[in-house]
């Protein structure tokens, strides 16, 4: 695929471009100096200088509430329909880990069965990913495989050199974008391609002693070498607020609810949590995961054992570290593939 230059003092001109075609999604600093993912108005609300988002992109695929089916009563009939919404967005400079995050969601959604929800929403979004120059404290990308640069999965990277923006191709969608804005960009030059190997190094120099031992885990899982004391030991740990799985860009857990109104209603489905007692229970009261060990166990065999690695193409854990900065115990990945590991 091919690669381009875009000079510092255009990268404003091209996401007003941007902003003019789609509704576009970049990290947004709020008061707190926290950043978020959010729509943007203007190119100078785009920080481009941050390291990582309070949350990933998975509100914006998959809500945490949304409405899936209306029905209503006329004359006697029941009428159903589905509620399928989705608009053209860019999302813009956002993080290699949540790249590879909607990657993942991709294989859960997409897959054999494939869901109407979440694919009208993906087939209308496009992915420029920012590289990242430097770790940010919890950041594990690199035992994740999902950055600091993206090897592939984005539509286009943009990487921030001195002068400008790298930008690479990654998709037929991200090769439409740049040829719709040729006029702004130039063919990158080899000592171009050669400052972004450099910057690629350092910013894998820059991950600290913060490790996860995922190959450890991932043998183990599979091969149920796990002992139970291990899960226990984590169980008495985690106090089951669900703070992980929602900030997690790859769990994807939920639920159906449905609500009446009149003489019509509404089926929604909201995001739910495999670490919450009632979320295996089962019509009959029967609950296959009633015990605390044995949810963790389930959670963390699905984030990393072969089987479903190799079902969705590569284990769900990205490295993003949002868990061990939300996580109020110690039971988030990290510590989990160092108990796994240590067991
Ligand atoms: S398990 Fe934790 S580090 Fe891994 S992708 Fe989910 S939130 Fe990020
Ligand atoms: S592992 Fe941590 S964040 Fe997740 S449910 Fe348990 S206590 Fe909450």
């Amino acid at each position: 695929m091919s690669s381009y230059f875009l000079p510092r003092d255009r990268v404003d001109e091209l996401v007003a471009r941007l902003l003019q075609s789609a509704e576009v999604i970049a990290p947004k600093r709020v008061e707190t100096g926290d950043v978020f993912y959010s729509p943007v108005s203007s190119p100078a609300e785009v920080a481009w200088d941050y390291k990582t988002a309070v949350e990933p992109l998975k509100r914006f695929l998959f809500p945490q509430r949304e409405p899936i089916l209306q029905f209503s009563r006329e004359e006697g009939k029941l009428k159903v329909e589905a509620v399928l919404e989705g608009k053209e967005r860019i999302f813009l400079g956002v993080r290699g880990c949540d790249v590879t995050g909607v990657a993942v969601l991709d294989a859960m959604f997409g897959g054999e069965i494939e869901d109407p929800y979440y694919l009208a929403q993906r087939q209308r979004a496009t992915f420029i990913a920012l590289a990242c120059l430097e770790a940010d404290e919890h950041c594990f990308c690199v035992c994740g495989d999902a950055g600091p640069f993206l090897k592939n999965g984005y539509d286009q990277q943009w990487i921030p050199l001195a002068e400008g923006m790298l930008i690479e191709v990654g998709s037929e969608k991200g090769q439409a974008l740049a040829d719709a804005h040729q006029d702004l960009l130039s063919p990158a030059e080899p000592e171009q391609v050669a400052e972004k190997l450099q910057l690629a190094k350092k910013a894998e120099e820059s991950f600290g002693e913060f490790r996860s031992y995922i190959a450890a885990a991932m043998r183990r899982l599979t091969m149920a070498e796990t002992p139970d004391e291990v899960w226990e030991k984590l169980a008495d740990n985690c106090v089951e607020c669900g703070g992980c799985t929602f900030l997690c860009p790859t769990c994807s857990c939920f639920t159906v609810t449905s609500r009446e109104e009149g003489d019509g209603g509404m089926l929604e489905r909201q995001w739910d949590a495999c670490l919450y007692p009632c979320y295996a229970r089962e019509a009959s009261g029967h609950n296959p995961r009633g015990e605390h060990p044995q949810r963790l166990r389930a959670r963390f065999f699905h984030k990393l054992s072969h089987q479903w690695a190799q079902r969705n193409g590569r284990h769900a854990c990205v490295g993003c570290g949002r868990c061990v900065v939300g996580c109020q115990a110690w039971a988030h990945m990290s510590a989990a593939t160092e108990a796994i590991r240590r067991g």
